[in-house]
C-alpha cells in the first residue's frame, strides 16, 4: 500500500504562511492595496475588546477549526511554529553538539508549572483589555483594515520601540534609508531568534509551544469538545514499538494514549504535526474522526498515569525543587514585564532569557553543592 508521508506537505504549508505574510506586506506597503489589516493572534485581545478586525476573525476561525481538526492550526499554519521548526532544522544541519544531544534522544525539558506560566503570560496579553473593561471604556467597532500589518512590531510609527518606551530611536527622519528597514527588521529577527533558536537550544525542540505559548490557554479548552474532531487514531494493530512516542515533538506518549483511550490520542497538546503517523512502520495511525480499530494482538500493558511517578507525557521535568521551579516562573514574568516596556513582543525576550538564566544558575549551584 502506498504510504503517505506528511512532513513535506506540512513544511510547504508553513512556508506558504510566510509567503502569505510577505504578500500581505507587499500589497499593503508597496502597492497600497489595503483590503484587510494584520491577521495574527493579537486578534484575541481585539476580540475580547469588541474590536472585530481581520485578526479577530482569524482567531474565531482558528477556534472553530479546533472543533473539527484539533490544533492543526499549530502544526500546519502557525508562522511561529514554522520559525521554531526552521531553527530546529538549522541547528541539526549545523550539528551543534549541545543541541544534537537533546535532539537524538528527543529530550524535551519542561516545568511542572507550565500551565501557570502560560496562564500568566495569557493574562499579561489580555491586561490592556481587562483594564479597558474595568474602566468601562467600551468601544465596539468593525474594521477589517485595522490594525495595520506591522502594528506592535519594531518599526511601527517610524519608531524602533513602542511609543512610550524609556529609550527609543526615530527611523526615517531624513527620508527613507536602507538602515530604516534593516534596524527594525534586525530587531524583529532578534526577538524571533530568542523564541526559537535560544529556547530550543536549552529546552529541546518546540520549547516555546510546550512551555510558554499563551495561545495554548485559548486553544486547549476547545479540544475534545466536539464529536467531529479528528484525532490521531489506531487503524491496525500496534506492536508497542514506541517509535511514535519517542518522536513526538510535544512529548506525548502516543502508544500509551492509543492503548488506554479507545485507540485515540486525546492529549490536548497534540498539534497534528503527524510525526507519529510518518514514523510508524506498521501504518497503525491516521488522523480520523472514525472509531479506532480494536487491538487484537496482545502487547505489554502501559501504566495509565505515568506522571504520578516521574515522567509526564515523556517530557523531562528538571530536577529543581518546586520552590525554585515556581520562582523561575515569577522571575521570568518580572524580566518579561521589564523588557515589554520596549514593546509587546520584547516581553518574550525578557521572559525567556530570565527563565533560562535563573534555572541554569540554580542547577549549577545545586550541582556544585552536591559535588562539594
Ligand atoms: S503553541 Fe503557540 S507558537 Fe506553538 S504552534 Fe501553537 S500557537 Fe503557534
Ligand atoms: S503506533 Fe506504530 S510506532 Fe507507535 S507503538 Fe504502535 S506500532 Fe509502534
Ligand atoms: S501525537 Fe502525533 S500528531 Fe500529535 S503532536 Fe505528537 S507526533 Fe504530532
Amino acid at each position: 500500500m502506498h504510504r503517505v508521508q506528511f512532513q513535506g506537505r506540512r513544511i510547504l504549508s508553513l512556508i506558504g504562511v510566510h509567503l502569505y505574510i510577505l504578500f500581505h506586506l507587499l500589497l499593503w506597503y508597496v502597492f497600497g492595496v489595503k483590503i484587510w489589516g494584520k491577521t495574527a493572534m493579537m486578534g484575541v485581545p481585539s476580540l475580547l475588546a469588541g474590536h472585530i478586525n481581520a485578526a479577530a476573525i482569524m482567531v474565531i476561525l482558528i477556534i472553530l477549526s479546533v472543533l473539527l481538526y484539533g490544533r492543526a492550526f499549530c502544526g500546519w499554519a502557525c508562522h511561529l511554529r514554522g520559525a521554531i521548526e526552521f531553527s530546529d532544522w538549522v541547528m541539526r544541519k549545523l550539528k551543534i553538539s549541545g543541541y544534537r544531544k537533546l535532539r537524538e534522544n528527543n529530550l524535551l525539558f519542561n516545568t511542572s508549572f507550565r500551565w501557570l506560566f502560560r496562564g500568566i503570560v495569557f493574562f499579561i496579553l489580555l491586561l490592556p483589555v481587562i483594564i479597558y473593561w474595568i474602566r468601562r471604556e467600551y468601544y465596539f467597532y468593525f474594521n477589517l483594515q485595522a490594525p495595520t500589518p506591522l502594528t506592535d512590531l519594531p518599526g511601527n510609527n517610524n519608531l524602533l520601540f513602542s511609543a512610550n518606551a524609556p529609550v527609543n530611536m526615530q527611523l526615517a527622519t531624513h527620508g527613507l534609508t536602507i538602515l530604516d528597514f534593516i534596524i527594525p527588521f534586525a530587531a524583529g529577527i532578534f526577538i524571533v531568534f530568542v523564541m526559537t533558536f535560544v529556547f530550543n537550544y536549552f529546552y529541546g525542540q518546540g520549547a516555546f509551544c510546550r512551555i510558554m505559548c499563551p495561545y495554548a490557554v485559548l486553544l486547549v479548552p476547545f479540544m475534545n469538545l466536539s464529536p467531529w474532531q479528528k484525532k490521531i487514531t489506531r487503524i491496525s494493530n500496534c506492536t508497542g514499538c514506541r517509535a511514535c512516542s519517542n518522536n513526538c515533538p510535544q512529548g506525548i506518549d502516543v502508544s500509551r494514549e492509543i492503548y488506554h483511550y479507545n485507540g485515540k490520542v486525546i492529549n490536548r497538546e497534540c498539534i497534528k504535526c503527524y510525526h507519529c503517523i510518518d514514523i510508524c512502520s506498521y501504518q497503525t495511525l491516521t488522523d480520523s474522526r472514525q472509531k479506532a480499530s480494536s487491538q487484537t494482538k496482545p502487547i505489554s500493558a502501559y501504566e495509565k498515569t505515568p506522571w504520578l511517578n516521574s515522567l509526564r507525557h515523556l517530557q523531562v521535568i528538571e530536577p529543581l525543587h518546586p520552590v525554585f521551579d515556581f520562582i523561575s516562573i515569577i522571575f521570568a514574568i518580572v524580566c518579561g514585564s521589564i523588557t515589554s516596556r520596549l514593546g509587546g513582543f520584547w516581553f518574550y525576550v525578557g521572559a525567556i532569557g530570565g527563565y533560562i538564566i535563573f534555572r541554569k544558575l540554580i542547577c549549577l549551584c545545586l550541582s556544585e553543592k552536591s559535588q562539594s
